[in-house]
């Protein structure tokens, strides 16, 4: 089946939506998403989105830019993460008219609360800077946005999982989708796509990533040979629920939670001295790695059964009742702990992808290192690297990331399909998605995908996680590549046609092979530590050497690495220190 728009966009969590409304007004749009769209993970956000409206206290979007860049390791573009802080404020207040119920001041204001990383005047403090609605910030936001969208009649495709690109000589022409009701193919000739396809947790075996999370956008355009940047850099959140990953918001501690030992001991205070239990996230989780390494972990039956506290029980029943709901019920249904009265037992787990498909500013993906512009495609949101996030992403900002690039990418698109080309679809435009298709579902018996998922997410988390050595690697891409090879087998057992799950979730796992692949290869290669990229092989630093993004392409199964420069354009890099 064929349709035609002007502009398709990949993706219904806040990022999509945001550029769909804006470029909806325009021009014809549609939102292709395999959710529902109000299932999208951003739904699942919690703590805040960060602006420096100053309600609470003074704020400055200079700070904010700064502590985002110095947060990130200086890997971050220095002039991206200014238009961020800068058009954050505006993009907050356009959230509230549209009615996001925030939090409130007692003079009706909406309230801000700290979030880690996040300081006043160049790292003195920490600085109130979250804007919330309780614990659900993402879910607001996503209801809001969604609501918007069908106010101004964006047509929506719901259930339907894009599996292709159609890309000719850097021309961007549209995408191939499988629809999830029927399991027809669908072709979509587009003048403008833009992936929102959001994060890829699923990669390693303990996450607070939806099972969604497969890093479907990425994976199509390293397949289509566009490289993908910075990809050693994912982020694990410090605080997950032991054993299970479920988030437990850094809103916590943004409240005044402490993280303790076994001794009951606040760690933080030994690693940062400044900032404490708020420094930013690769710097605690870390902490807690460091202490269950020293023994100071809470001892379960096992070593391997070690984890630290979250004590929140000295803010009282009526901050959790207000302010963290969610997180007080999750906490009970989980745990069976009221966090008013126990420790919550917490540890590291697999959080947010810095890295991901290279845009400019404007959304527009960029192909090489010189930057050359794929006309027609963009990216935004989780899946993109704008980067504003460089090696290590602060709290907070990834909800504005996706407010303020959605918006700006869904304006430009907008403005390029007035002139753009119509796209031009080959009669075999389908032909390498049906291919694929036709291989998993042949005749003939194979074994199924499931092994092979538990594996690759096993290897990553303990050879590519928080602490990274090169032996490790190395016999972790060994077996990662084994496992590319056993793909080739795999069949799906279920051959109906109408919500066939197990395809879908075979096409995944063949996502998350090629980015598994891409992230274990970028992390080996780069010998240094940044950020979230902890290398025990070497421990430092190297802005001689290392000071630039990465760039990895995706060619017959081997990556190639290559690298572009940073823009340092406004702070000079200096040590880290909170
Ligand atoms: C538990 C949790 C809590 C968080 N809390 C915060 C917070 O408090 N503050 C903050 O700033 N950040 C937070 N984050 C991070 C932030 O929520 C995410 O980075 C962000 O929401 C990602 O949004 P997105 O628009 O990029 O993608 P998502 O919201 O993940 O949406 C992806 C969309 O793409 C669609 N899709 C994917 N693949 C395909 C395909 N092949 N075909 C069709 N559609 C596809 C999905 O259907 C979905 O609609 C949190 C993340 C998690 C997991």
């Amino acid at each position: 089946m064929l349709h035609a728009f002007d502009a398709v966009i990949v993706g219904s969590g806040g990022s999509g939506l945001y550029a769909a409304l804006e470029a909806g007004r325009q021009s014809r749009t549609a939102v292709l998403s395999k959710l529902y769209p109000i299932r999208s993970h951003t739904g699942a956000a919690q703590g805040g989105i960060s602006a420096a409206l100053g309600n609470v206290e003074d704020d400055r979007p200079e700070w904010h830019a700064f502590d985002t860049v110095k947060g990130g390791d200086y890997l971050v573009d220095q002039q991206a993460a200014r238009t961020m802080a800068e058009e954050a404020i505006q993009a907050v207040y356009d959230l509230e008219h549209w009615g996001l119920p925030f939090n409130r001041t007692a003079d009706g204001r909406i309230d801000q609360r700290r979030f880690g990383g996040h300081t006043r005047n160049f790292g003195e403090a920490p600085v109130r800077r979250a804007c919330y609605a309780a614990d659900r910030t993402g879910h607001m936001i996503l209801q809001t946005l969604y609501q918007q969208c069908i106010k101004n009649q964006v047509a929506f495709f719901d259930e339907f999982q894009v599996i292709d690109l159609i890309l000719d000589q850097n021309q961007c022409s549209g995408v191939v989708a499988v629809e999830l009701a029927t399991g027809a193919i669908h072709s979509f000739a587009a003048k403008a796509v833009l992936f929102a396809t959001g994060g890829f947790g699923r990669l390693f075996k303990v996450t607070s990533n939806a099972h969604a999370n497969t890093g479907d956008g990425p994976a199509i355009c390293a397949r289509r040979g566009i490289p993908l940047e910075d990809m050693e850099f994912y982020q694990f959140h410090p605080t997950g629920i032991k054993g299970l990953g479920i988030l437990i918001s850094e809103a916590v501690r943004g409240e005044g939670g402490i993280l303790r030992n076994r001794s009951g001991e606040r760690f933080m205070e030994r690693y940062s001295p400044n900032l404490v239990d708020l420094a930013p996230r690769d710097i605690v989780a870390r902490s807690i790695m460091t202490e269950l390494r020293a023994g100071n972990g809470i001892r379960g039956d096992r070593r391997i059964d070690d984890y630290v506290h979250l004590d929140a029980t000295h803010l009282g029943a009526e901050t959790l009742r207000t302010k963290l709901p969610d997180i007080t019920s999750f906490c009970r249904t989980y745990l069976g702990i009221d966090p008013a009265l126990a420790p919550i037992p917490v540890l590291p787990t697999a959080h947010y992808a810095m890295g991901g498909i290279p845009t400019d500013i404007h959304g527009r993906v960029l192909g090489d290192a010189r930057g050359t512009v794929v006309d027609g495609l963009y990216a935004v949101g989780e899946c993109a690297c704008v980067s504003v996030h460089g090696a290590n992403r602060l709290g907070t900002n990834s909800l504005l990331d996706l407010v303020v690039f959605g918006r700006r990418a869904g304006r430009h698109i907008a403005a390029y399909v007035k002139d753009a080309p119509p796209p031009r679809l080959g009669a075999d435009a389908a032909a390498q998605a049906s291919a694929w298709i036709a291989r998993l579902t042949d005749g003939k018996p194979g074994p199924h995908g499931g092994h092979l998922a538990d594996r690759m997410q096993t290897l990553m988390m303990q050879q590519v996680g928080i602490y990274r050595n090169a032996a490790a690697m190395r016999q972790a891409l060994e077996g990662l590549r084994e496992l590319h090879g056993r793909y080739r087998d795999v069949r799906v057992q279920d051959r109906s046609r109408a919500f066939n799950t197990d395809l879908l979730e075979l096409i995944e796992l063949g996502n998350l092979l090629d980015l598994s692949l891409i992230t274990a290869s970028a992390a080996l290669t780069r010998e240094e530590s940044r950020g979230a990229h902890s290398r025990e092989d070497f421990p430092d630093r190297d802005d001689v050497n290392w000071l630039k993004h990465s760039l990895a392409y995706l060619e017959q199964e081997q990556v190639r690495m290559d690298a572009k420069p940073v823009d340092v354009s406004v702070w000079e890099p200096k040590p880290r220190t909170y």
